[in-house]
């Protein structure tokens, strides 16, 4: 109920001024400090020196003094609670908990009709949260889990074809593909997702293998089968190392110590003359299969009070199978450099980044992982600044919204976080939040407190 009052009030006053602050437009590299942004019917009106404007009378005034500003974040990867074990609705809540942590645009990574009924709801204002990208169901080529299916199941070139054309005219915005997807289902998503004007994102498998995955120009997630094209010509195991599904079995880590990082550059390479994006996914990964975690490390993140009670037994059973069989930490160690190695080389190789927390698997909560994946970029060899690209500037423009998002200039939508400090000086900066405008919408902190508080389980 305060909440409601709060909101009310505040999107009551059709114009809003940040004034001295500090911005970060992302439209160009670096901080333009003393300015003021006008804010009016949920649009970037004005952003000029301070000194130089007039602050329209009745205007709501919030002081940017020190402050720093930049632009909403995008989440390129994540998930509902709803596909991952309980069944629930609780995306309300959940794009809260999203919004609350600076993210004003997500995409969605593995649709459901619930998905394109929230994304609806959210465009026409009913319930509150980041607008949202919703991708098809997961394209898999089988589905042994047993329970509710969240897939197209995909065996066959006709299968997919068919698939692909429902998923489109579903209303789903792109295709996601996942696991053991053969190769010539594959070629006929490829074409029929051309055909029907959509684009294909999501995993390349081993059945499908890196080449072909550029050859299709698909947008490709977790860099999957980049560490299989470091393995050395002459081996037998193509297809068979640390990526994709493989990542769970033992047999996929022994080929950890064959990986050549000599061959990073021409892979880089590769992926740059493709001409696609790619979402490294990496914080999950290494928080997954790195070696430093430990269950306190989980337990007292904030992410970790957002997981539904119901599934975190499942969770902390898939962590104890693997811990109790992990591979030598020589392995787990390497194959986290390799990764790092082959972001940075992607980086300086052009290849835009972008961010994604494939929150909220393992014990990522959605929002909070955000941030972690950003200051990963950071860790991996990026600058903060192009860190900050990869959750702004970059998926704005794959997205094809970059004249209303992404950058913080006139004519945009008023999409944009307040920080108390410069992320440009200290990449965890990001998370010290201390309002977020969306629309004609602005959240202090405590409104922001207010929206977690109402998103716990
Ligand atoms: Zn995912």
């Amino acid at each position: 109920m305060f909440l409601f009052v709060f909101i009310t009030l505040h999107v009551f006053s059709q114009v809003v001024v940040i004034r001295n602050v500090n911005v970060i437009p992302m439209n160009k590299e670096g901080v333009v400090p003393a300015q003021a942004v006008i804010v009016k019917n949920g649009k970037i009106e004005t952003v000029a020196d301070d000194k130089t404007i007039n602050v329209p009378s009745g205007a709501k005034v919030i002081d940017g003094n020190g402050k720093f500003l930049v632009p909403g974040f995008f989440d390129m990867h994540a998930h509902f609670f709803y596909e991952q074990g309980e069944n629930v609705n609780t995306c309300d809540k959940e794009l809260k908990v999203m919004l609350a942590n600076g993210l004003t645009s997500v995409r969605i990574e593995c649709g459901d009709p619930v998905y394109l009924n929230v994304r609806e709801q959210v465009n026409s204002k009913k319930i509150t949260g980041p607008e949202l990208t919703v991708a098809s169901p997961q394209f898999v080529g089988a589905w042994p889990w047993g329970g509710k299916v969240f897939a197209e199941v995909v065996t066959t070139p006709a299968e997919a074809e068919a698939a692909v054309k429902r998923s489109k005219a579903a209303g789903y915005d792109e295709i996601k593909i996942t696991f053991m997807i053969k190769r010539d289902v594959y070629e006929a998503i490829i074409k029929t997702a051309a055909k029907e004007n959509i684009k294909v994102t999501g995993h390349v498998g081993p059945l499908v293998k890196l080449p072909a995955g550029l050859a299709a120009k698909q947008q490709i997630e977790h860099m999957d089968e980049f560490i299989d094209m470091l393995l050395p010509d002459t081996t037998y195991n193509h297809g068979q190392s640390v990526s994709d599904m493989n990542l769970w079995r033992r047999n996929a880590w022994a080929t950890v110590p064959y990986l050549d990082e000599n061959k990073i550059p021409a892979l880089a390479k590769m992926v740059k003359d493709a001409g696609i994006y790619v979402t490294p996914t990496n914080y999950f990964f290494f928080s997954c299969f790195g070696t430093v975690s430990s269950d306190e490390d989980y337990k007292t993140k904030p992410d970790y009070r957002y997981i539904p009670a119901a599934i975190l037994p499942e969770r902390w059973s898939i962590k104890r199978r693997f811990a109790d069989n992990a591979p030598p930490v020589e392995s787990q160690k390497k194959y986290i450099y390799l990764r790092m190695k082959i972001t940075k080389a992607l980086w300086e190789s052009g290849v835009p980044l972008m961010a994604g927390s494939d929150s909220p698997e393992w014990f990522l909560a959605q929002g909070f992982s955000i941030h972690d994946e950003i200051e990963t970029f950071v860790k991996c060899g990026l600058s903060p600044w192009a860190a900050l690209q990869t959750a702004t500037v970059n998926p704005a423009k794959y997205l094809g919204v970059y004249s209303r998002k992404g950058s913080i200039e006139k004519g945009k939508n008023a999409d944009f976080i307040l920080l108390n400090k410069n992320p440009l000086d200290d990449i965890r900066n990001t998370r010290t939040i201390s309002g977020i405008m969306q629309g004609s919408n602005w959240y202090d902190r405590q409104a922001i407190d207010e929206l977690l508080k109402s998103a716990l389980p």
